[in-house]
């Protein structure tokens, strides 16, 4: 069986770009976020739960699942956030448990910024924290999104803070120069895994 790599990092912290460099060294990536985008459509199972949580309107008249009803209905609302999330963390779970079935290579990569939050990495053989200082990530994800200095911090502040996750990661890639020393960072921290 393949060991599983966690790689995370909170909003703008470069994880998606070291997901990248890694699949370019060879290495498969499952994408949790995207993921829960599409199964959220393709899983009938979970479909059928989050209608019965949400109500029809969940999903528009195609069948497709309604992501600004579905904002605006738990926007306020932390406990149906909540319900909502506990449905769909673990057909998420079980959709990356069938994904590793399939691989090959002897390492691959879990990418998802709740790695550390949801204990998930209690299932990886190693763990892999992207940090860069707050005012980069700001200001990456402010160049990225067009969003706005402090849309972006408000995000930051209600993720866990990285001192914990520093504390918890195996690894830890400091992104805060440029894009060849991340991906000379990437390819030593994934050729030294054993
Ligand atoms: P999010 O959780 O918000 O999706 P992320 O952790 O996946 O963020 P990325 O999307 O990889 O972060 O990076 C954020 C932005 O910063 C991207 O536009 C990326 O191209 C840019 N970026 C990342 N690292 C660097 C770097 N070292 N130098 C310059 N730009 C960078």
């Amino acid at each position: 069986a393949s060991k599983i790599i966690g790689l995370t990092g909170g909003i703008g912290s470069g994880k998606t770009t070291v997901a990248k460099f890694i699949e370019e060294f060879g290495f498969p990536v499952y994408y949790s976020d995207d993921r829960a985008k599409d199964i959220v459509n393709d899983d009938e199972d979970l479909k059928i739960k989050i209608k019965e949580l949400l109500g029809s309107d969940a999903y528009d008249k195609d069948g497709i699942y309604d992501r600004k009803f579905v904002a605006a209905k738990v926007f306020n609302d932390k406990e149906l956030l909540q319900s909502l999330n506990q449905i769909i963390h673990p057909a998420v779970r079980l959709d990356f448990e069938d994904w590793v079935k399939k691989q090959t290579k002897y390492l691959v990569f879990k990418e998802t910024a709740l790695l550390f939050e949801l204990k998930l990495h209690k299932q990886c053989y190693r763990s892999v924290l992207v940090t860069a200082e707050d005012n980069l990530r700001i200001k990456r994800v402010m160049d990225r999104d067009g969003k706005t200095y402090r849309e972006v911090q408000s995000v930051m502040e209600k993720q866990m803070p990285e001192k914990e996750k520093i504390k918890l990661a195996n690894c830890i890639i400091y992104n805060n120069t440029n894009l060849d020393d991340l991906k000379d960072q990437t390819e030593r921290i994934v050729f030294e895994i054993e």
